[in-house]
């Protein structure tokens, strides 16, 4: 079963501002980096959905 995370993107060089990255086991990163937690964690379960879409007999 693939796990699907937020990455934490920090960017010391520029405003200091972290991004998000919503990664996926089997996907590896899932879109673009996002500047609100809350917007990652939104792709994250629509990520999360497809996942249960395309694999309708497993899970978690
Ligand atoms: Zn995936």
């Amino acid at each position: 079963m693939a796990r699907i995370r937020i990455w934490i993107q920090t960017k010391p060089d520029d405003t200091g501002r972290s991004r998000y990255q919503v990664m996926c086991s089997e996907h590896g990163p899932v879109g673009d980096p996002h500047e609100l937690h809350a917007s990652a964690e939104s792709a994250q379960s629509t990520h999360h959905h497809d996942h249960k879409a395309a694999l309708p007999h497993r899970t978690e």
